[in-house]
């Protein structure tokens, strides 16, 4: 398809135009997380024709994602595919002209600049604060835009972050739900018209940054419960922190200084992230499960006893579902991987 057709109504309204449109087939963009939020954020992003996407996420598709994860079908959740590849094939099946680099990883303090690398924005897709803050802190001293979102139940939120211009989800941190204290998606689900809602308002900050239009980027944060019919929103230039250790004068990054924790507690899965020393012979541990696989392919293998079930990838992160016990998860892996 040609390409002025393809982006025509696009390049027709006005703030964009064909100057916009080219700006956006230029740029790259990472989607960081590739649930559901990462999921409607890639595809409008896709079918925008933002020029590279870089999509980053550590999970498999699973049979309870297929509820609001737009991009995954069935055939991916019984192939237990990896969300970055399985993306990256459906937008490539949305929109071929696009480069798509797909990483299958856990980030952290110590990978995150990589996954920056040469991207001009980056977009929150992710589901936890600890790398919300590592992508805050990250963004920050690169002086990179980013796109908080997050939703829980019907409630959303977003904003964009302009290092040097507005406040930072550090400055912010007492005005938005913490790890721990608020409902998550396991205890309060969520549905998806707040996912989409919350893309929406995400993909909208980054098409004015991308095209340009800097001047019409929202400097709130807006939050909105689709039950109840409510919505907020606050200045977030006003509630700049000149202390903020993320974005303040004196910042000196206290996410990017954290080590890994060893479990990772994972939301809405009832269960754990361990991280192997040993990265494991996946054909071979698949090879010695017998009764006990459930499945296996190039990037993991996935099995059960009982109640617990085991996911071991490539890298030698574990994935332990079906027990709220970290010990009990701990062992479960020891017993099969030693
Ligand atoms: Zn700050």
């Amino acid at each position: 398809m040609a390409v002025p057709e393809r982006y025509s109504r696009q390049q027709r309204f006005a703030p964009i135009g064909a100057a916009g449109q080219e700006r956006i087939a230029a740029a790259r963009v990472l989607v960081l997380g590739c649930g559901a939020l990462g999921s409607a954020v890639a595809e409008q992003l896709a079918r925008a024709g933002v020029g590279t996407l870089r999509l980053v996420d550590r999970d498999f598709v699973e049979a309870s994602n297929l509820g609001r994860q737009c991009l995954y079908t069935e055939a991916d959740a019984a192939a237990a595919a990896p969300k970055a590849v399985a993306a990256a094939e459906r937008l490539r099946a949305i929109n071929a002209s696009l480069h798509y680099h797909s990483v299958v990883a856990h980030v952290s303090a110590a990978n995150i600049d990589e996954v920056l690398s040469d991207i001009d924005l980056a977009v929150d897709g992710g589901d936890n604060f600890a790398l919300r803050h590592i992508l805050n802190e990250a963004c920050q001293r690169r002086g990179i835009p980013w796109v908080y979102g997050a939703c829980v139940g019907a409630y959303g939120c977003s904003m964009p972050v302009l290092p040097g211009e507005t406040a930072c989800l550090r400055c912010l941190q007492d005005e938005l739900p913490a790890a721990g204290d608020g409902p998550t998606c396991d205890t309060a689900g969520v549905i998806a018209p707040a996912v989409h809602l919350v893309a929406a308002w995400q993909v909208a900050e980054v098409l004015k940054l991308l095209c340009g239009d800097r001047a019409a980027v929202r400097r709130e944060l807006w939050i909105s419960d689709l039950w109840a019919g409510s919505f907020q929103r606050l200045d977030t230039v006003k509630w700049r922190d000149p202390r903020c250790r993320a974005c303040g004068e004196h910042a000196d990054y206290p996410a990017l200084a954290e080590r890994d924790d060893p479990a990772i507690v994972l939301c809405g899965r009832d269960g754990f992230q361990i991280t192997r020393k040993a990265v494991p012979d996946l054909a071979r541990f698949a090879e010695g499960l017998g009764p006990a696989l459930l499945s296996a392919n190039a990037y993991l293998v996935r099995w059960h006893d009982d109640q617990i079930r085991g996911t071991v990838f490539a890298d030698g992160r574990v994935i332990v579902q079906g027990t709220g016990d970290e010990a009990r998860a701990r062992s479960f892996c020891d017993r099969y991987l030693g």
